[in-house]
């Protein structure tokens, strides 16, 4: 653990090595944050792959980056994003400390565009695994690796479901609770929910995720030697469940290639995903209602916001692409879109120029006077329940009813456990308790 004070004169590279011994050694590599976001993959891999470049041959062993990309320039929901390298290679399994701005934070207070960290420090009294073995012979009669294989077999393939992890579950059970067009779907009859559940999720988007990615086990681990290895992946493509939901049917998109489109180019610009996708659905249905015009947010065409007549692989490319071209205004110099200070206060501003009919279609979870987060992709009141910190998951998401008294005490009691977890630095996945 470390604690960033201070800000960098320029935006800079912290580059931290524990090599042998207990000092740390320490450097700022300063950088020109638009040039590295232009180069090689681009964005916030193309801060991972300079890092390695420049600081790789100094580690043993492989190191680990925290990378910033534009997003956490021009919004106040930038994201971090790391991925692990091996054999001083960066793959393409990206994993996310992606709600609440950390990026935006990390590059906009403290100057850093990214942190490069590792050695060879390790602490032995960890690594004993016979001593973890024995801890669960007692109680499990089984071995760690058996009990950890056992616990964690949703995550590869569920059979109750015919899929596996997040995102096949979910989407396999969500039935007449799909949230898509940008919530609109809220407003459909029990039956139309279903017909577009069945027609665009299990019959396509469900189906080429199963055949691609679960037939196929492309699913790897965050770096962690970790037997759920829930990160679930086409080619190059990561997959989760709420961003392949927000940019995904929130965003009127429910074809796989159209979601890996703008999923990686939201991914490479660094945003917080759910956020963005949150956001990217509102401009759009602003756009299909004629709240907002093409030229005002700086795209060409409008999205197909309607269920009647769509084409999935067609319309949905169709929307990916007015998707991606809102990314980019939203991140380049003197774009349309203007996030500095927060999607809120940006609709705040449009709803004064344009009328309050632009603000009621963007959904959003408040937090004082400009805090804002848009909420996890469940139909449920627990991820509208005002928490003390918001957009996690320190709330009851399940499907019982509860009255709100008694729905705040259950958040209170999952928050608590959720922060036990937290705390010791767990992966919620593979902790006992519910179900992530
Ligand atoms: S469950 Fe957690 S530790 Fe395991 S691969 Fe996923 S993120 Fe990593």
């Amino acid at each position: 653990m470390f604690s960033i004070v201070g800000k960098a004169q320029t935006p800079s590279i912290l580059y931290l090595n524990r090599n042998h011994g207990e000092d740390i050694e320490l450097e700022l590599l300063p950088v020109r944050r638009r040039e590295i976001w232009a180069s090689g993959r681009g964005g916030v891999y193309a801060v991972i792959e300079q890092a390695l470049a420049h600081f790789g041959s100094r580690y043993e062993n492989d190191p680990r980056v925290l990378a910033t990309g534009p997003a956490s320039m021009y919004t106040d929901f930038g994201a971090i994003a790391s991925a692990p390298i091996r054999k001083g290679e960066l793959t393409h399994v990206d994993t996310w400390a992606g709600r609440g701005g950390f990026g935006s934070k990390m590059l906009q207070q403290h100057g850093l565009i990214g942190i490069i960290y590792g050695g060879t420090h390790v602490d032995e009294d960890f690594r004993d695994r016979k001593v973890a073995d024995e801890w669960f012979q007692d109680k499990y009669s089984k071995k760690l690796a058996a009990k950890d294989i056992e616990t964690t077999t949703k995550y590869r393939y569920d059979p109750a479901f015919n899929t596996g992890g997040t995102f096949g579950v979910n989407f396999a059970t969500i039935n007449e609770r799909i949230i898509a067009f940008n919530y609109k779907s809220l407003y459909m009859t029990r039956e139309e929910r279903l017909s577009l559940h069945k027609n665009f999720i299990v019959d396509h988007y469900l189906k080429q995720f199963n055949e691609e990615t679960i037939e196929t086990k492309q699913q790897k681990n965050c770096g962690e030697p970790c037997a759920a290895v829930c990160k679930k992946m086409h080619g190059k493509y990561k997959k989760d469940y709420e961003p392949y939901q927000t940019m995904g049917p929130l965003c009127g998109i429910f074809d796989q290639r159209a979601a890996e489109l703008i999923n990686h180019h939201a991914d490479m610009l660094g945003f917080d995903a759910i956020s963005v996708g949150g956001v990217l659905s509102w401009l759009m249905e602003c756009l299909a209602e004629g709240l907002l015009t093409p030229e005002e947010l700086g795209v060409e065409a409008l999205p197909v916001f309607e269920v009647a007549g769509f084409d999935v692989v067609h319309d949905s490319m169709h929307n990916a692409r007015i998707g991606m071209a809102l990314l980019d205004q939203m991140t380049t110099e003197g774009g349309r879109i203007n996030l500095i200070q927060g999607a809120r206060k940006y609709a705040r501003h449009l709803a004064r120029e344009k009328g309050k009919g632009v603000l009621d279609k963007f959904v959003y979870v408040p937090f004082a006077r400009r805090g804002w987060v848009v909420p996890n992709q469940y139909w449920t009141p627990g991820v509208l329940s005002p928490m003390a910190i918001m957009g996690k998951y320190y709330m009851n998401y399940g499907k019982d009813f509860y009255s709100p008294r008694e729905l705040g005490r259950e958040n209170a009691r999952r928050m608590i456990k959720e922060l036990m977890m937290d705390n010791l630095g767990f992966a919620a996945s593979t902790a006992p308790g519910p179900k992530r």
